[in-house]
């Protein structure tokens, strides 16, 4: 039995499955602080007999191994989780080997392995919410470097008749200070559920999408690209981007039927979860590994 966590700004979900993806009981923890809401965690896999367990985090997150603070939520604005050591705890109460990776990292993995990506090697989950991230596998392989790729926070050009200051308390106009929920909420002064009937809306969200499109595909070359997130519940965004996309890219690279190339994700909400328990089986089998090669 495999444990998984997917640990969002707003709510903790956390499952046991196996590693088929099979996901057996699972439960939803609002985030609150870690006092209150890591005991709740703890509690559940208490519950069960879990030989791993996989964490998809909301970010930035130190992924590196060799770092001092691997483990740890990082830069986070989200009072009591700056500098709050996931991984320390959880292995603290669970001495159970823990797989550790962005939360659009888990769901890119989830959806490579059983969604929208199943049988390719490569692909990008982007989520389009309360912030905008993405996570890639190219070759099989998590983007990884320095540290997690972090393509919420990129350039893009802006539309001409958009004068919105951008909301990102890092960089203002970059394309989650355009695009994500919350920018759109203040630029229209309304939630983006209450906008729907408002085309100009969705055409600018899918303007800023498409250069965000054009720039991960020029660079990473995936086979598919899945968008998910609470703003992508607005089905209308989909023909535009492909429209935008399409005049963009301008024939340079050639790409798969736009329908079928940029989708929705095949697991719908549980691509994150799901990608959580594949962490939990990596974990698993790195340790299998090195008991292996132990014993030799
Ligand atoms: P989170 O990013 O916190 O995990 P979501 O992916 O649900 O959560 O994103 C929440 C954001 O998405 C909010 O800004 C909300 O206004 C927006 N949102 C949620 N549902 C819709 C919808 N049906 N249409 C447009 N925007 C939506
Ligand atoms: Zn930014």
């Amino acid at each position: 039995m495999l444990g998984a966590i997917e640990a969002g700004g707003t709510k903790f979900v956390c499952a046991v499955g196996d590693k088929e993806g099979t996901i057996l009981d699972s439960i939803q923890i609002p985030t609150t602080v870690p006092e209150e809401t890591m005991p709740l965690v703890i509690d559940f896999f208490r519950k069960h007999d879990i030989e791993a367990i996989g964490i998809g985090s909301f970010g930035p997150i130190d992924i590196n191994l060799e770092s001092p603070s691997y483990g740890y939520i990082t830069s986070t604005p989200k009072p009591g989780w700056r500098h709050y050591g996931l991984v320390q705890a959880v292995k603290e109460a669970f001495p159970v080997p823990v797989g550790f990776n962005t939360d659009v990292n888990a769901a890119a993995l989830g959806e490579l392995e059983l969604g929208a990506a199943k049988g390719l090697n490569s692909c990008m989950y982007m989520t389009i919410g309360t912030g905008i991230g993405a996570g890639a596998i190219v070759q099989g392989k998590l983007v990884q470097g320095l540290s997690h790729p972090e393509m919420g926070h990129i350039l893009v050009r802006r539309h001409p008749d958009d004068s919105y200051k951008g909301k990102c308390p890092y960089h203002s106009d970059c394309l989650e200070g355009l695009a994500a929920g919350p920018a759109i909420e203040e630029r229209w002064g309304a939630k983006g559920i209450e906008l729907a009937g408002r085309p100009e809306v969705w055409d600018l969200e899918a303007y800023y999408i498409a250069q965000a499109l054009m720039q991960y595909i020029l660079v990473l070359s995936p086979q598919k690209v899945i968008l998910g997130g609470g703003v992508m519940n607005q089905k209308q965004i989909f023909p535009s981007v492909h429209k935008y996309l399409t005049e963009m890219m301008n024939e340079y690279v050639a790409m798969p039927e736009l329908s079928e190339y940029i989708v929705s994700p095949g697991l719908s909400d549980r691509a994150g979860i799901t990608g959580s328990l594949m962490l939990a089986q990596e974990a698993l089998s790195e340790k299998e590994k090195t008991l292996n090669y132990q014993k030799q």
